[in-house]
């Protein structure tokens, strides 16, 4: 019988963001500084994002320096115009950042975001160069009848369009009742959604989707990022409340030293 042909694709390098989330002034400066010497520090293998509120993105900028990227949260799927309110992704890269997070469940339940607009939004990000992080998540109601694969899928089928890329594109798997919660899935529970979007991505985008970072969020703490960034297929993290100071985002960190 012939030998299983080796994969000549190379493991993605993972990535731990951070999602602000609406906290932080120029108050919260210090506390970045900080994070980004802990970093620096601690020689870790993945890439390490912030993602402030739009106002502090240019602030921050000086992070690039240290090696922390810089993201938004959000961007109208326009470029320009009158969208009183809105920022463009064009302007979150002039404001310093490389990537912006789409799609997240805290913009799909406040501000009833469809596949459809997230998937417009992805389009925009890419055209202003920038790192679309694009999350799908299931809420607790569809955990509990069983429908979550079912979910995650159909997210991921309508909030994407052909072409995406490895270099362009990144997933985050977020269950919605995981958020600021505590609560966080079983590890196979994790790898089960994990390995479902993975074999989704490379049905649809090849080799492509089989470099594209899958991370996971909801709930990820310093006590449980090893057990969870261990996983098949989980390529980093997103963050949220513990990325807001330097000691527990860097003990996240850690899980790849
Ligand atoms: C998030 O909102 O992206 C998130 C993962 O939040 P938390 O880590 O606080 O659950």
């Amino acid at each position: 019988m012939a030998a299983p042909k080796k994969s000549t694709l190379k493991a993605p390098k993972p990535l731990v963001a951070g999602n602000w989330k609406m906290n932080g002034t120029k108050a919260s400066l210090g506390e970045v500084k900080k994070l980004a010497s802990a970093f620096v520090k601690s020689k870790a293998k993945c890439e390490v994002m912030i993602c402030p509120p739009a106002t502090l993105l240019a602030p921050m900028k000086a992070l690039k320096a240290k090696g922390v990227a810089l993201g938004g949260q959000d961007c109208h799927a326009a470029s320009s115009g009158a969208h009183t309110g809105d920022v463009s992704a064009t302007m979150l890269k002039d404001a310093g950042a490389s990537a912006v997070i789409l799609g997240h469940s805290e913009r799909r339940a406040d501000h009833l975001e469809t596949d459809k607009q997230v998937k417009a939004k992805v389009a925009a990000a890419h055209g202003a160069g920038l790192l679309a992080i694009m999350c799908v998540g299931e809420s607790l109601k569809q955990r509990k009848s069983g429908d979550t694969l079912k979910v995650v899928k159909a997210q991921l089928r309508g909030s994407l369009m052909d072409g995406c890329t490895a270099k362009n594109t990144v997933i985050a798997y977020e269950p919605v009742w995981a958020i600021g919660s505590g609560l966080t899935p079983t590890v196979a529970q994790v790898e089960e959604v994990h390995t479902a979007l993975r074999k989704a991505l490379v049905r649809r985008f090849g080799d492509e989707g089989a470099k594209m970072r899958i991370l996971y969020g909801g709930s990820v703490k310093p006590a449980n990022a090893a057990e969870l960034m261990a996983v098949p297929n989980v390529n980093g993290a997103l963050v949220g409340g513990a990325s807001l100071t330097a000691k527990d985002f860097g003990g996240i960190v850690k899980a790849y030293t």
